[in-house]
């Protein structure tokens, strides 16, 4: 098939880079456009960006000059790393515009009626675009990803909320310097240190878990009902996102049990043959110092959540560790999934 052109919207920060590398020989999609804020239009891409992830930018895209964040761009998916406050005006613009609005911001995780998505865990919460489009009286769609803290609770928690019904969680993150962006914090703040707040995140964290692990009832998102507590650390890691989970459940599995149901999820359809989906988004390792972000972060090309340290708990009913890549699987490979399962289920043509 042709391959269908997409922008990237705040491509030179650190979520957009890892959107410009992924996307750069992309099965399905061509960057057409690469858009930033006022101070970097018409610049070069490769003078604009400060490159700050592994490797150089795409030679191919290096030369691209910067476009300012404008409706009529020559692409159909539009991928937004843009700030949120940014995110809230822009991106309603170019959903009206008629383009499928892949967001990582924040803007609009929360609406009764944006997708908050993660494919291989909640694919029908898609039923929602139709109410968007209905309400908002736009041909285009807004979907989000979530916060990168709550992909990497949410992706064990859901299989095993489906497998032993979830009734509450106590959550301690401990997040990258890159969650943060680039420049984000400063590094005489964050060496040889831990910042135990990160603004807004101990909410997201709570209240996009359980949008998660909600289900549909005759077209409107139902919020799962679960007691959930965060508490979010900053840590100097570079990237990858671990965080601890205690988890009591209705039923009362073993660790066993609940090791099993995690290497066993597949979540999403293999009919659906996403080129960026891995067969198994959950790697469960029993090595007993694992996951660490360093070593883990990267498996399978960065797209699965690796769980560890799966054990009973004093408090509720088990405990264990979960890393994932906070700008990959957290926030650009994760929205590029969503992209992908928008075309298959046919809302992007
Ligand atoms: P970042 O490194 O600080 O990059 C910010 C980007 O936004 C830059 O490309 C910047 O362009 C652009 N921008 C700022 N103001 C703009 C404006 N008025 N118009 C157009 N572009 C503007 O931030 P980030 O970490 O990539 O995060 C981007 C978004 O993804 C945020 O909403 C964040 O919450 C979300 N997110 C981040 C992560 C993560 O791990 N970092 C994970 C999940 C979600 P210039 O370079 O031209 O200033």
């Amino acid at each position: 098939m042709d391959k269908i052109p997409v922008a990237v919207l705040a491509a030179t920060g650190a979520v957009g880079q890892r959107f410009v590398q992924l996307l750069v020989d992309h099965p399905w999609f061509e960057i057409t456009t690469l858009a930033a804020s006022e101070r970097n239009v018409g610049k070069k891409y490769m003078d604009a960006c400060q490159w700050v992830i592994p490797g150089d930018p795409p030679p191919s895209l290096a030369d691209m000059v910067v476009s300012p964040l404008e409706t009529s761009l020559p692409a159909r998916i539009v991928f937004s790393a843009l700030p949120s406050s940014v995110a809230r005006e822009v991106e309603p613009l170019f959903a009206q515009a008629g383009y499928a609005v892949c967001s990582n911001a924040s803007a609009f995780r929360m609406a009764p009626d944006v997708p908050l998505l993660i494919p291989e865990l909640n694919a029908d919460h898609l039923g929602l675009i139709e109410k968007q489009r209905a309400e908002r009286g736009w041909s285009g769609l807004i979907v989000t990803s979530p916060n990168c803290t709550t992909t990497a609770a949410v992706m064990p928690l859901k299989p095993l909320d489906e497998a032993f019904g979830l009734q509450n969680v106590f959550v301690a993150s401990l997040q990258a310097a890159s969650g943060a962006g680039y420049p984000g914090v400063s590094s005489l703040d964050i060496l040889d240190n831990i910042i135990p707040y990160i603004p807004g995140e101990e909410e997201k964290i709570e209240n996009e878990t359980r949008v998660l692990l909600g289900h549909m009832e005759e077209g409107q998102r139902v919020d799962a009902d679960i007691a959930i507590t965060a508490h979010a650390n900053r840590v100097p890691v570079v990237d990858g996102h671990t965080v601890c989970l205690s988890m009591g459940f209705k039923a009362k599995p073993t660790a066993d049990e609940a090791m099993a149901v995690l290497s066993g999820y597949r979540g999403l359809d293999p009919g659906h043959g996403l080129p960026s989906a891995p067969e198994h988004p959950i790697l469960v390792t029993t090595q007993p110092d694992r996951p660490q972000p360093r070593r883990d972060r990267d498996a399978h090309g960065g797209m699965v959540a690796t769980v560890g340290r799966v054990r009973p708990c004093q408090l509720l009913d088990l405990r264990l560790v979960s890393t994932i890549h906070n700008t990959l699987r957290g926030a650009a490979s994760g929205s590029i999934l969503n992209a992908e399962l928008l075309v298959a289920e046919g809302y992007v043509t």
